[in-house]
This record gives structure tokens, sequence and C-alpha cells, in this order.
């Protein structure tokens, strides 16, 4: 005999997945292009309902109750699972849920109805294990993203998903197609015990995920321009900041020409929309280990690794002529934008990333003075 008795174990379960949904829900108003979580608290409303009449099945074993069991429980895991499979894909996928829906409820409600409840169980406990473990598929195939809490949840479902099968095969192997009661052995005992942990725990888990995907955004927000989508000033020196710049890096800074003129001129709408092309030409056939940054105002730049010399005074030249040979046409007017550029080399002995900035906001200076639109190399290269 157990400690607690059947039902009462059944409510702290049906208590514990209202608690997850709530959770869920509160957790999906803080983020709400995370549709999955509104998804697996959908699915978990008629689990909730389910667990409530299977409960009066445990009293009273009429096959109405049953049958009204298998159809909510059909609705709730194949939900269950389609959330899984939106959290990793983003895409809300109806066809799975239909599909193992209908397979669950013909293969559990069929039986049931024809007098065979022993294989009702059966198959209800079996197509319930095969949810569960498409669930932690799901989670595991998202395990990049936050490895500790998605293995965790990979880690209850697939524990909850063993405590099904052992449910169906005490079943199968007793072998009894007619019970006339809700199953009633060791298995279904453990099967709630797990149940009730593995829900808590995907409930805390889920949360620490949904802080994770958080704490992942605001990380990404901190490192980016909001206008260009390039990074900013601040993850370039977290990049170079602490780097020593040899011969075969570079840095080029490229400032637009009279900037505050198009402003003036076109609006401040129309500076922005220059802003953004050039940081779009700018990044145009780069190198995987070239990174360009927008350092603020109409100041932009490229940080070179590993390249041949002579390579980045040949990327600021293709950049300068390509955006001067760009019209940009704003509301049915078009006009010419230029950009004048600085190049500085790290040295032979090395030199920190500050000082080639500087270097090549000089030659910048440099490329101003000399009437805009060119580029100038940095004079101490030379030296060197
Ligand atoms: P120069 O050829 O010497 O570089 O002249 P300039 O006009 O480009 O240089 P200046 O530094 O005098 O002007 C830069 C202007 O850029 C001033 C500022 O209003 C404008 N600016 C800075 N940030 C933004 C922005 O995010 N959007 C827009 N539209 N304008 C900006
Ligand atoms: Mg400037
Ligand atoms: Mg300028």
């Amino acid at each position: 005999m157990m400690l607690v008795d059947y039902n009462s174990l059944l409510l702290a379960l049906g208590v514990s997945a209202s608690c997850l949904a709530v959770t869920l829900v509160g957790s999906w108003f803080s983020r709400r292009p995370d549709t999955f979580l509104l998804t697996c608290s959908a699915g978990l409303v008629p689990l909730v309902v389910g667990i409530f009449i299977y409960g009066s099945y445990v009293d009273h074993p009429k096959p109405i109750f049953a049958i009204l069991t298998f159809v909510l429980f059909f609705i709730g895991f194949p939900t269950i699972w389609v959330a899984g499979h939106q959290f990793r894909t983003r895409r809300l996928s109806k066809i799975r849920f239909f599909v193992s829906s209908v397979i669950g409820i013909v293969a559990s409600v069929g039986p049931m109805l024809a007098g065979y409840d022993g294989l009702a169980f059966m198959a209800d406990n079996v197509v319930v294990t095969i949810l569960l473990l498409l669930t932690a598929r799901e989670y595991w195939m998202s395990r990049r993203e936050a490895p500790t809490p998605l293995y965790g949840i990979t880690a209850l479902y697939t524990m909850t998903a063993i405590s099904f099968a052992l449910c169906a095969a005490v079943l199968i192997a007793d072998g009894k197609l007619v019970l006339g009661h809700a199953p009633d052995n060791w298995a279904e005992d453990f099967s709630l015990a797990v149940c009730i942990a593995g829900m808590t725990g995907i409930g805390a888990l889920s949360l620490a995920l949904h802080q994770w995907r958080q704490a992942a955004l605001h990380r990404q927000e901190a490192i980016t321009d909001s206008l260009t989508g390039l990074l900013n000033r601040r993850a370039l020196f977290d990049l170079y900041g602490h780097r020593s710049f040899g011969p075969s890096m570079a840095v080029i800074i490229f400032d637009i020409d009279r900037f505050k003129a198009i402003n003036d001129q076109h609006g401040h709408a129309a500076g922005d929309r220059v802003l953004k092309l050039f940081g779009e030409e700018l990044s145009f056939g780069l190198r995987s280990s070239d990174t360009v940054a927008r350092l603020g105002g109409e100041e932009f730049a490229l940080v070179l690794d590993n390249t041949l010399p002579g390579r980045a005074e040949q990327v600021a030249e293709r950049v300068r002529d390509a955006f001067a040979a760009q019209a940009i046409n704003i509301d049915e007017k078009s006009f010419v934008c230029t950009v004048s550029a600085g190049v500085a080399t790290g040295t032979v002995n090395g030199v920190g990333f500050d000082s080639v900035l500087r270097a090549a906001d000089k030659a910048l200076y440099e490329a101003k003075r000399n009437g805009r639109n060119r580029v100038e190399v940095a004079a101490y290269l030379h030296a060197v």
C-alpha cells in the first residue's frame, strides 16, 4: 500500500500542472515572441482536466470517464510535443498535432468502445511514451542554445516517457485485454510520482530557459548598433582592445563626407538611410576574419585580421569607389554621397589597438584635408 492514496497524488499532479500552465503564460507576457510558452500551457489545460476525470474513473470505472481522459490526453500531449517543435523551429506544426492526436484517440478510444479496456490502456501508454520521447527529442536537438536547462528538460521528458513505457510494459506482460477498472500496479504508482517530479522540474527549467534567452538577447543588444545592426564601438574594443596588431592586421576608419549637409538638405531620416546603406556596402564581400563596426555618428571601422600587406588599402578603395558610384534615392530625389578613409596597419613588433586606431584617424584627417572622397594610409607604416 502507498503512503498517500492514488487520488491525492493525482490531485497533486493536477495542481502542479495548473501551476506550470500559469507560470508559462506569465513568462510569455514578458517575451511575446516565445509563443511556444503559450502553446505549452495550452497543452497543459486538457491534461489537467484529463487528470481530474481520470481520478473519477479510478473511483467509478465508467467507460465514458476513460474515453474523455483519452481524448483530453491526446489533445494535451500532442500540443506539448508541437510546443517543443515550435521552440526549435519557431513554427507551429498543425499537421504534427492532428496526426498524433488522431492516432492516440483512435488507438485508445477504439478498444475502449469495443469493451477491451485493458488494450485501450496499453495503447494509451504506448502512444504517450512515443509523444514524450518526440518532445524530449525536440529539446535535445535545441540543446546548443542553452545547454544546461535544455539537457535538464530533455532528461525530465525522457524520464517521464520511461515511466509510461513501464506502465505499458506491465500491462502488456499481464496480457489482460479486459480489466474492468483503472490499471493498478507498481508502474502506475511509480509513473505518477515521476510525473509530479517531472512536471515541477520542467516548470523550473522552463523559467531558467526563459531567463537564459532574455539574457542572450540583452547581451546581443549591448554589442549591436540598433540603426545598422553592425557591432558597436564597445563590441569592437571587446574584440580587439587587448590584441597586439602585427603587420597582418589593419584598421580602416571610414567617415562619410559632408554628412551634416545631407541631414540638413534631406532630413535626419534620409541621413539614417544613408548610414544603413553605407553599413551594407561595408559588409559586402568581406571575409569571416574581417570585422565591421559603427564607431558612432557617421564613422565606421573595418578591422582586417590575418591579411596580406596592401589589402587594407585595396578594400578601402573598393568601398569608397562603390559608395561614390551608388545613387541614393530618397523621396524621389537622387543624390550621391562619398566617404573618406584612413588606413593603418600593425607593426612588426606589435602595437595596441588604440595606437592603430589613432593612426588610422590621423590618416582619415589627411584624406579630409586632401579633398575628401579618398583613402590615405597612415604615415608610420612607411617607417617600419
Ligand atoms: P566631414 O566631411 O568633415 O566629415 O563633414 P561632416 O558633416 O560629415 O562631419 P560632422 O562631424 O561635422 O557632422 C557629422 C554629422 O552627423 C553631425 C550629426 O548631426 C550627424 N549624425 C550623427 N549621428 C547621426 C545619426 O545617427 N543619424 C543621422 N541622421 N545623423 C547623425
Ligand atoms: Mg565624423
Ligand atoms: Mg563626416
